[in-house]
């Protein structure tokens, strides 16, 4: 993976990034349900609703992480590098998953852990 690759790479991942955050921003401020959770208990229509957004939220937050941390690692030079085993992460893998941490084969013994 060349420079050029890796600044393309980087720009979409800003772009991303700037994305997620307006979403995230967007979805916590919600439009009646304020971000008091303590208040949830009196209106339970409100609060599922809440609940929805907010695991809406939480969801964008674990996308948001892993493009930050995608970025983090371009900047370190470390993009690319399997984060269990080292070894290069390989450019199909990273087209399909641009903020891949893992090798296909670390890849592939992970979900069978996960699902272990
Ligand atoms: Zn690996």
């Amino acid at each position: 993976m060349n420079k050029e690759q890796l600044a393309t790479i980087k720009d979409e991942l800003e772009d991303e990034k700037a994305m997620l955050e307006v979403k995230i921003d967007t979805l916590e401020k919600g439009e009646d349900f304020g971000s008091d959770v303590d208040s949830l208990e009196e209106e339970t229509d409100e609060s599922e609703a809440w609940e929805n957004q907010s695991s809406a939220a939480q969801e964008l937050r674990g996308r948001l992480a892993e493009v930050e941390f995608a970025i983090e690692r371009i900047e370190k030079g470390t993009y690319g590098v399997c984060g269990e085993c080292g070894e290069a992460i390989g450019e199909d893998m990273l087209r399909v998953n641009s903020t891949s941490k893992l090798c296909r084969t670390c890849k592939k013994l992970e979900r069978e852990n996960d699902i272990a």
